[in-house]
């Protein structure tokens, strides 16, 4: 918690920074509604509420994360929601140690019961932190159409379905913003991978869904070209493209988003995929004993996304 704080407090206004997207909260938040849910180590709310203080009183707006649909298992384990929910499981007898699935278990989108318990998890996390923007994951959704009540139904339509439930609830009843990661959005024919585009057939939900969706557009490898910047904002998304840690990537990403860019650009995205403690204590100018090599060049993608969008 202190490494959050001074994150918000601290390092992220001397960047200049003035949005703050937590993704590893949703899924340790202790949920009264549904308690049986609550991962390892919650965050108390009373420090999410000193948290929302802290990012009010810095000028930096908080959005905390639900991973929702995909990404519901963790190094071939199913995360706590279908632990203790395996009903919701849309392919329980999937081999999850085969290609790179391990971290990808799927929720049902049709399952009749699993919205109303996620949307009531969605208020607690955005009312503990107070919230007027929840990001609702959606990245690399691969394991989609296999269970009985959605086989049959194409892709985009069940991709659509579960965005568009998230959206009436998120946006619909509790008024605010919703982001979401744009990959499965994005059709393959604009030569990204199959994790930053979709190569199994929801891209056309592109056109399924409502427009004031904050599509975060993320590519952390160099290419010449980034044409989803673009194809995003003529779809009517306003887009955040989102970096990583390869600094040639992010100059260029941030180059082409400047010249695609309409009054549906929002600027840069620097994600960090690395422990928050390090993070912060080297964008404070410390330097930090980890393991994790991704450290220092996150920092310097960091700081260099925060210069070249910040002016
Ligand atoms: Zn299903």
């Amino acid at each position: 918690m202190p490494a959050l704080a001074r994150l918000i407090g601290a390092v992220a206004p001397s960047l200049g920074l003035n949005w703050v997207i937590l993704t590893g909260v949703g899924g340790h938040f202790p949920y009264r509604s549904h308690p049986e849910v609550v991962g390892a180590d919650p965050i108390a709310v009373a420090a999410a509420r000193r948290l929302a203080r802290l990012a009010r009183e810095n000028g930096i707006r908080l959005a905390p994360t639900y991973n929702c649909l995909g990404h519901q298992s963790f190094r071939e384990k199913p995360g706590a929601l279908l632990r203790c929910h395996p009903e919701f499981n849309e392919a329980p007898d999937l081999d999850m140690t085969a290609f790179e699935f391990d971290n990808f278990m799927s929720w049902c989108p049709n399952h009749p019961e699993v919205n109303r318990l996620v949307c009531d998890l969605i208020d607690e996390l955005m009312d503990g932190f107070e919230a007027d923007a929840l990001h609702v994951g959606m990245d690399e959704v691969f394991v989609i159409g296999q269970c009985p009540r959605c086989k049959g139904t194409p892709p985009a339509e069940l991709f659509a379905k579960a965005v568009n439930d998230l959206h009436e609830h998120v946006v619909g009843r509790r008024g605010a913003e919703m982001q979401m990661w744009g990959d499965r959005l994005l059709p393959p024919t604009f030569g990204y991978s199959m994790w930053e585009s979709s190569h199994n057939q929801t891209e056309s939900a592109v056109d399924l869904i409502p427009t004031d969706i904050v599509v975060c557009d993320w590519h952390y490898e160099l290419k010449d070209d980034y044409p989803s910047v673009r194809y995003l904002q003529e779809k009517g998304f306003r887009v955040w493209p989102a970096g990583w840690n390869e600094e040639a990537a992010v100059r260029r990403l941030v180059e082409v988003s400047r010249g695609e860019a309409t009054e549906k650009m929002l600027g840069y995205l620097a994600t960090t995929w690395v422990e928050v403690g390090a993070l912060a204590a080297e964008l404070a100018g410390e330097t930090v004993e980890t393991d994790d090599r991704d450290v220092p060049k996150v920092v310097s993608c960091v700081r260099l996304g925060a210069e070249l969008a910040g002016d």
